[in-house]
């Protein structure tokens, strides 16, 4: 295994639970894998597929991406083709010879392939040895991103009997996971499931004061590598590129609001370098594969914490260190509340700000951020310092805290347990303010008895004393402090108290902790990478990722020996390319006079992770402004049935929408409805039989929906 691992990806190590999975799949048994975005799954099913005598099918539902994955695949010189509808008949004729004369290894195909009986005949007679079904959440209706076309995939387990099949995702609850092995009807299915965590994701929050020149002094440092800036508006994303180009860097906007050209052209300069910061709502993103996005940056933290953690999953695909910055302060709560207060139903309103009061627990946290999300997602987290969070990695010089953490929480006290940590921070500096003279605060004993912390400080001591529930935060509308028994008793005896000291308000540096390379040879081979990409007519990252490039940069190479020995270099790029990049190396070498370092065998790679999904903010906004689907649809150039995800999606997360303007035809309904009734709720495909075709699936899907929301 570890010789075909080099011998086509240059690799010397496999990923975490990559060589269990293939293992499994190498003993023909059906597979399903649950693994983070940026994990390694392509290579659970590419690698068998090069044991198997026979041909490897792959359905994926993204044409875009199929691309990219044969052009890779090909320069590692696998044979690898895809079959979809962006080729002409005539390509389709040549490869389907090809096939035939047993020269393809592996084939991409579109799912929509599957609904052709001629088609269905035709992979029937080739010898086939595994099935990998990728993104396979698509197939479940339930889930956010489902596919109509993936219904398609029911026929593989009848066409191939006995052939094994793979199953793999990154996002799917357990109803998902359950509903992909029943319609793909894996047998006794073992399930590999990974970590969330990925460590080579590097979280910080800075506050967001004079925000932009902060955003600069980020930025610079990565100046010539690819970022993504999220912003909360159309309007801000615009603003920001055209800023950011003011100063000099290859940016530019993404909103679903742009027209479909304007769009594609800022994904494809993006993908092949020629633009460095795509400053986008979070539209941006889905269907996304490059695997070197250095550094994402929320420009307004968002509004759950699933939605960051996706957002953010966008980065360090490969592996490398990539940093991901939010900015935080409290006053971008009122942007999120506006659409909060749009929520009709009580309950699922509570829950959206609920979801909302975590994430800004996120944002004032004083312990590490890793084990806070890790923990909200279902896992523990041992280690005591992550080395990846800002917290963490701040080094923490500790105070005598316990008078003025008494002067804190007799403050709370005296104040009723009703108000915020900006407003006590205020009456201990003594500010006098409309509110607090209204109050009679002003009065109070514990008025303007803080005078060595500024109200910023303060806070932070606030935020600490939260940590050590000494105060307890009642999340909402305004969290409001209140003293705990801890607190209480805290007050009342007579023990220390130490904490880490408040930082001035600085940007704290982010540290990467990436290998000490030569930057200057990495410009050159990036380059290099960039003029073979042009001319190939691929993106940059197949012809070699950031990762190999910078341990060119770092060993120095002079001849094939030692470059093959470099990771992502593989027989066939060897080949090709080890003339041309050992060319630069050298040059620069001897110019500089540098001696090349000795290329020892190197550590495993770490695992990497994220959920893919995309939010349906703007169909959010579209629906409380109660415009027609059809409309939303068409604004946004999508399809129908895309909107109808985005509908599910938004009800899954527990946030309410009102439909009740929808215009959809009340017979409609009441014959839905009974054909509900009749064949259960469950799945949609028995009650689109009950009805002999009469109904779309979208009109049927649209029908579960208002019925629910009815029900409710
Ligand atoms: P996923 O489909 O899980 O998101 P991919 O299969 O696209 O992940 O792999 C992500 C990146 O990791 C790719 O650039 C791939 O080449 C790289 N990769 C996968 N396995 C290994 C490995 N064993 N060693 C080094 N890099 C790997
Ligand atoms: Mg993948
Ligand atoms: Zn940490």
């Amino acid at each position: 295994m570890k010789t075909l691992l080099k011998q086509y990806f240059g690799y010397d190590q496999f990923r975490p639970l990559q060589e269990e999975i293939i293992q499994n799949v190498i003993e023909k048994n059906d597979t399903f894998v649950l693994m983070p975005t940026g994990g390694g799954k392509s290579l659970c099913y590419q690698l068998p597929a090069l044991k198997f005598k026979g041909i490897t099918l792959v359905v994926s539902p993204l044409i875009a991406l199929m691309k990219d994955q044969v052009d890779a695949l090909q320069s590692c010189g696998i044979r690898a083709e895809f079959i979809n509808s962006s080729l002409s008949a005539g390509e389709i004729q040549k490869i389907y010879e090809e096939t035939e004369g047993g020269e393809i290894k592996i084939l991409y195909i579109a799912p929509e392939r599957f609904a052709l009986k001629s088609f269905q005949a035709w992979v029937q007679s080739l010898p086939v040895s595994l099935i990998a079904v990728d993104e396979a959440h698509c197939i479940s209706e339930w889930g956010h991103d489902f596919r109509p076309e993936y219904r398609n995939l029911r026929y593989l387990r009848k066409l191939f009997p006995k052939v094994p099949l793979i199953a793999l995702t990154a996002t799917a609850t357990d109803k998902v996971r359950e509903d992909i092995i029943n319609q793909l009807e894996l047998q006794e299915a073992k399930i590999f499931i990974s970590s969330f965590n990925r460590e080579n994701l590097h979280l910080s929050v800075v506050e967001k004061k004079n925000a932009f020149p902060k955003l600069l002094d980020i930025l610079d440092k990565y100046r010539d590598e690819s970022s993504i800036i999220y912003c909360f508006s159309r309007k801000e994303t615009e603003k920001i590129a055209e800023k950011l180009i003011g100063n000099g860097f290859k940016a530019c906007a993404y909103h679903a609001g742009l027209s479909k050209e304007k769009r594609k052209k800022a994904q494809d300069s993006f993908i092949k370098d020629k633009v460095n910061v795509i400053v986008g709502t979070i539209a941006f993103g889905m269907g996304i594969n490059k695997p070197d996005v250095r550094l994402v940056v929320h420009y307004t933290y968002p509004k759950t914490l699933e939605g960051y953690y996706q957002e953010i999953g966008r980065a360090g695909r490969d592996g490398l260190p990539s940093d991901c910055v939010m900015f935080y302060t409290y006053a971008d709560t009122r942007k999120h509340e506006f659409f909060i207060n749009q929520i009709y139903d009580q309950e699922l309103k509570g829950r959206a700000e609920e979801k909302l009061g975590e994430m800004m627990t996120y944002g004032e946290l004083t312990t590490c951020r890793k084990k806070y999300v890790l923990r909200y997602f279902g896992e523990n987290f041992e280690k005591d310092n992550c080395g990846s969070c800002d917290i963490c990695l701040t080094d923490k010089i500790m105070f005598d805290a316990t008078v003025v953490s008494q002067k804190i929480l007799s403050a709370v006290i005296r104040t009723e347990n009703k108000f915020g940590k900006g407003y006590i921070a205020q009456v201990l500096r003594g500010k006098k303010n409309q509110k607090i003279s209204a109050n009679g605060h002003d009065r109070l004993s514990v008025f303007g008895i803080v005078r060595d912390f500024s109200e910023n400080e303060l806070g932070q001591i606030i935020n600490h004393l939260v940590g050590l529930e000494y105060l307890r935060k009642d999340i909402g509308k305004y969290p409001t402090l209140g003293i705990t028994r801890k607190g209480v008793d805290f007050l009342k005896g007579s023990e220390l108290l130490e904490i880490p000291k408040p930082q001035a308000d600085i940007i704290k540096e982010i540290k990467t902790g990436k290998f000490d390379y030569n930057t200057e040879l990495f410009e050159k081979l990036r380059e290099l990478r960039k003029s073979l990409a042009e001319k190939a007519n691929v993106p940059p990252f197949v012809i070699f990722g950031d990762q190999s490039l910078q341990e060119m940069a770092y060993y120095l190479p002079q001849n094939r020996e030692a470059f093959a020995r470099i990771g992502g270099v593989g027989v066939k790029k060897l080949e090709d390319l080890s003339e041309i990049f050992l060319g630069t190396i050298v040059d620069f070498t001897t110019k500089e006079n540098l001696a090349p370092i000795e290329i020892p065998d190197k550590p495993s790679m770490r695992t990497t992770k994220n959920p893919k999904v995309e939010t349906a903010l703007i169909t959010q906004g579209l629906i409380a402004q109660k415009i027609p689907l059809a409309k939303i649809a068409e604004k946004q150039g999508l399809k129908i049935g895309t909107i109808i995800n985005h509908i599910t999606q938004i009800i899954d997360r527990g946030e309410e929408l009102d439909l009740s303007y929808i215009d959809f035809p009340p017979e409609k309904i009441t014959e839905i409805a009974s054909a509900f009734e009749e064949c259960g709720n469950e799945r949609l495909r028995p009650i689109f039989d009950c009805l002999d075709g009469k109904y779309s699936y979208d009109d049927i899907r649209m029908a579960v929906i208002l019925i629910k929301n009815r029900e409710k």
